[in-house]
C-alpha cells in the first residue's frame, strides 16, 4: 500500500493526522492512502516556499530558465513512469496519459523562454533627462488546487510559468489521484530547483481553505468544478488575493447540415468518449441541424459498437473506467433520467463489455461504458448538467439559429465547436458564440501553450486565462520606474504636478 505524502522544503513529509483512501478505478480496490493537510502543515509548506522566495526571485533569468529547460528534459525521460501512475490512479488508458503529460511539457517549454516573456518596454527621454521604463516582477509565494482529470497537465498549466517568472509554487492536487504530483517534485528537485520553491500539499478542503486566507499566499489559480471554483474566487479575493477559478463545462457541438459526416461523428465519439468524458474539454451536446439526425446517430452508434473498454494498462484498450464508484454512480444515474425526461437511449454503457471482465454494471471496478442518448429535449437536465462521464447527448435542432441559442443559454462558456464546409457560417458562428475555446472542424480545440485557456461564464471566475501570456501577466505585477541621473543644473522646487517639459 502506498502512502503518499506532502512535499516540503525539498522533502517528503509525512502527515500527522487524517488520510483518505486512493483506488485503482479498474478493480476498484484500495491502493494507498494519501495524508490530508492541517492547517499547520500547509503553514509550514507555505513558510518553506516564503524563505525560499527571495533568493529565486534574484537569481538570473539564464539561470531560471536553465533549471526549467533541465526540468523539462527530466520530466520527458519519465514520460512513462508518469503516465503509469496517472492511469493507476485516475483510470485512463495509457496513451491518453501520456497524451496529457505530452501537453503539460509545452507549457514547460512555453516557459523555458521566460527571459524574453519578461521583456519590458523602455523610453528614452521622456521629459528632459527621464527616462522610463516598465518591468514585471514576480508575485512571491503563489498557489495552485488542481482537479483529479489532469494531474500532471493542469498543474502544468500553472507552475512552470509561476516558477520561471520567480515566485515559488504551492501545489494541491486532487487528493483522487495524488501520486503524479510527488514525481514532479522530485523532477524539479533533480533539475536544480532550490528546496522550497516548489512545495506539495496533499489534502481536502482543510487545505484549501487555509491556502486560500494564508497571508503570504498571493495568488491562486483553481481549476475544478464551478461550485468550488466560485467558492476559491469568494474567498481568496475577499482574503486580497489575485485569482483565477476554472470552472466545469458543458460543451456542444453544432453540426451544420452541410458538413462531413463522417469526419463529425469520429470527432464525436473521439471528443466525447476520450478519457471516459472526464475532461473539461469533451463534447457532451450534439447539436444536429436538420436533416442530417438520424444519419448521424447511425454513424456514431456504428463507431461506439467498435470502441474497446478496459483497464488503462491494457493497450488493446481505448476508454478506461470512471475515477471513484461515487462519480460512476452520479454519471450513470443520468441514463434513467435522460429516459424519463423523453430521451431515447440508443446505447446504454452499463451493458458495454470490459476486457477481461463481463458487462460495466456486472464488473468490479468502476465502469459505465460509451452511452448515446437521442432526442435529449432541449433544457433538459441530461442537455443542460455537466455529467463529466461517456454520455453522449444528442439534441436535434431545425437551425443554427436555434443551436447557437442553446450554447449561448446555457450555463457554461468553455469550449464549443462547429462543423460546417461553409467558411462564412463558421466565421459567423465564431464571432456569435458565448463560448472562450472555439473550434471550426476541430472538437476539443485546447489553446496550444502560448495561447491562453479558459472559459467564459461559470467555466472561469478572474478575469485572466491560464498560460500563455495571461499566464505570464498572472504570475507577475507590472511596475514603471522612471527615471532621472542628475546634471548640474536643476530648476529647483515645484510643487505643481510632474508635466513633461
Ligand atoms: P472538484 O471541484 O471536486 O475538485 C477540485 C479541487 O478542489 C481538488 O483539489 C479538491 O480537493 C478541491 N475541493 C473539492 N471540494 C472542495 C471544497 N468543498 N472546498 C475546497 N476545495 C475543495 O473537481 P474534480 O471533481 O476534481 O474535477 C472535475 C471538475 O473540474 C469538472 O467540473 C471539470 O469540468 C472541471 N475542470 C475544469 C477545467 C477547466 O479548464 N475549466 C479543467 C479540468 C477540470
Amino acid at each position: 500500500m502506498k502512502n503518499v505524502t506532502h512535499w516540503i522544503n525539498g522533502a517528503l513529509v509525512e502527515g500527522s493526522g487524517r488520510t483518505s483512501e486512493i483506488f485503482n478505478p479498474a478493480t476498484g480496490e484500495v491502493t494507498g492512502r494519501v495524508q490530508l493537510a492541517s492547517v499547520e502543515e500547509v503553514d509550514a509548506a507555505v513558510a518553506a516556499a516564503v524563505a525560499a522566495w527571495p533568493a529565486w526571485r534574484d537569481a538570473s533569468l539564464v539561470k531560471r530558465s536553465q533549471v526549467l529547460f533541465r526540468f523539462r528534459e527530466l520530466m520527458y525521460a519519465h514520460r512513462d513512469e508518469l503516465a503509469r501512475l496517472i492511469s493507476a490512479e485516475h483510470g485512463k488508458v495509457h496513451s491518453d496519459a501520456l497524451g496529457e503529460v505530452a501537453r503539460g511539457l509545452e507549457v514547460v517549454e512555453f516557459a523555458c523562454g521566460i527571459p524574453h516573456l519578461l521583456k519590458g518596454g523602455f523610453s528614452e527621454g521622456v521629459s528632459t533627462r527621464v527616462d522610463s521604463y516598465s518591468i514585471r516582477q514576480p508575485l512571491g509565494v503563489v498557489a495552485g488546487i488542481t482537479p483529479f482529470n489532469f494531474p500532471a497537465m493542469v498543474p502544468m498549466w500553472m507552475f512552470p510559468i509561476a516558477i520561471a517568472a520567480g515566485n515559488a509554487f504551492i501545489l494541491k492536487p486532487s487528493e483522487k489521484d495524488p501520486s503524479a504530483s510527488l514525481l514532479m517534485a522530485s523532477l524539479w528537485k533533480e533539475a536544480g530547483l532550490p528546496d522550497g520553491v516548489f512545495g506539495v500539499v496533499q489534502g481536502d478542503k482543510t487545505a484549501v481553505d487555509r491556502l486560500l486566507e494564508h497571508p503570504h499566499v498571493r495568488a491562486v489559480s483553481f481549476v475544478g468544478s464551478t461550485p468550488i471554483a466560485r467558492h476559491v474566487y469568494e474567498s481568496a479575493t475577499r482574503h486580497g488575493k489575485r485569482v483565477q477559478a476554472l470552472g466545469g463545462a458543458k460543451n456542444h457541438m453544432l453540426v451544420l447540415p452541410d458538413a462531413d459526416l463522417d469526419l463529425v461523428a469520429d470527432a464525436a465519439v473521439s471528443a466525447g468518449f476520450g478519457s471516459a468524458g472526464e475532461r473539461c474539454m469533451a463534447i457532451s451536446v450534439v447539436l444536429a441541424v436538420d436533416p442530417v439526425g438520424d444519419e448521424l446517430v447511425d454513424r456514431i452508434v456504428s463507431r461506439v459498437a467498435e470502441l474497446t473498454v478496459g483497464p488503462g494498462d491494457d493497450p488493446a484498450a481505448q476508454m478506461g473506467p470512471l475515477v471513484t464508484e461515487a462519480h460512476r454512480d452520479k454519471v450513470a444515474s443520468y441514463l434513467e433520467l435522460g429516459v424519463a425526461e423523453g430521451a431515447k437511449l440508443v446505447v446504454d454503457g452499463r451493458r458495454t463489455p470490459v476486457l477481461g471482465g463481463g458487462a460495466a454494471e456486472e464488473s468490479p471496478g468502476f465502469w459505465l461504458g460509451p452511452t448515446v442518448l437521442d432526442h435529449v429535449p432541449a433544457g433538459s437536465r441530461v442537455h443542460t448538467e455537466e455529467i463529466f462521464g461517456p454520455v453522449l447527448a444528442i439534441v436535434r435542432v431545425s437551425s443554427y439559429e436555434e443551436g447557437l441559442e442553446l450554447i449561448n443559454g446555457g450555463e457554461f462558456g468553455n469550449g464549443t465547436a462547429v462543423f460546417t464546409n461553409d467558411g462564412g457560417a463558421a466565421r459567423r458562428f465564431q464571432n456569435e458564440v458565448e463560448v472562450g475555446m472555439v473550434g471550426i472542424n476541430v472538437p476539443i480545440p485546447v489553446p496550444m501553450a502560448f495561447y491562453s485557456f479558459g472559459g467564459w461564464k461559470s467555466s472561469l471566475f478572474g478575469d485572466t486565462h491560464v498560460h500563455g501570456s495571461e499566464g505570464v501577466h498572472f504570475y507577475t505585477r507590472g511596475k514603471v520606474v522612471t527615471s532621472r541621473w542628475l546634471d548640474p543644473s536643476h530648476g529647483g522646487v515645484n510643487l505643481g504636478f510632474p508635466t513633461n517639459g
